[in-house]
């Protein structure tokens, strides 16, 4: 959990997502209907709801991917929907998206994985800032010794990590984890909630971490985000938000936290 000096130091500082009256729908779906949020600078969100209650839609919007119908979205400033390709990408390159399957290259090791988004960056770097890269990122998230191996030689915790730190190669202001712990045992998720809140401390990101593990919202995030019915019926801190005695809310913690 959050300490208190951590938390009232987030909530001083400035909004780097702002989505206002945010709508989508797909056909007669109607996925998500007018949502806020505001995701601070240093802030960890972590965003709820049951599967197919829009939350992938919600990322997708926020990195362009897909367009909202209504609404307003501002990430690190811009407002992604008005966004030139160009500049959208410029801004894809500030936010670092984990996927919920962390697909890796296959026929590439560790490293090649690793050093990948900073080839396809335009950047002319010499082969030791490459090697440095990657090897901080490595590092990061306590693989430093695996940068020959193949992606088939690692268990499914090491190769979400390995996914998380090819985020971190572009140090990203925000990071953005689909269900970073879904298929995953216990421990394994202990050691990924740990490096999320390892990754806002070393790189200072913001964060919205997608998920219906209670139990990582619970220990990674400041906020947490409840997705019903197409709103978000409460945010706040987790112990605020599941001392309620809606019905949906309850049913909900009963069913994921174990
Ligand atoms: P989840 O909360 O599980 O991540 P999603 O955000 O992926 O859910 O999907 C929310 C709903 O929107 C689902 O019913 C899904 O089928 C639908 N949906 C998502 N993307 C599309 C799309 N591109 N076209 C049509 N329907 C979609
Ligand atoms: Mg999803």
């Amino acid at each position: 959990m959050m300490d208190d000096a951590k938390q009232s130091l987030v909530q001083a500082s400035k909004p780097v997502i702002a989505i206002q009256g945010l709508s989508k729908s797909f056909g007669d779906l109607d996925v998500l209907k007018g949502i806020d949020l505001t995701v601070m600078k240093g802030e960890n969100m972590a965003v709820l709801g049951k599967s197919g209650s829009g939350k992938s839609v919600l990322i997708k919007i926020l990195v362009g991917l897909l367009k909202p119908d209504n609404g307003f979205v501002k990430v690190l400033g811009e407002e992604v929907a008005d966004l030139p390709a160009r500049e959208l990408d410029a801004l894809r390159l500030r936010i670092g998206f984990s996927f919920q399957n962390s697909a890796l290259y296959d026929s590439m090791n560790v490293y090649q994985n690793l050093a990948f988004p900073l080839t396809m960056n335009f950047r002319k770097l010499t082969k030791k800032q490459v090697d440095d890269a990657v090897m901080e990122a490595l590092e990061a998230v306590s693989l430093a010794d695996k940068h020959n191996q193949m992606p088939s030689g690692l268990s499914g915790g090491q190769r979400k990590r390995i996914g998380i730190a090819r985020t971190l190669i572009l140090k990203p202001e925000i990071m953005l984890y689909d269900e970073p712990t879904s298929g995953l045992d216990p421990v394994t998720s202990t050691e990924i909630n740990e490096l999320i809140n390892e990754v806002q401390t070393r790189y200072n990101t913001s964060a919205i971490i997608i998920t219906h593990d209670l139990t990582c919202a619970k220990n990674t995030s400041h906020r947490v985000a409840m997705l019903l019915d197409g709103k978000f019926s409460k945010v706040g801190k987790f112990e605020e938000v599941f001392d309620s005695d809606d019905e949906q809310i309850r049913s909900f913690y009963n069913y994921n936290f174990i």
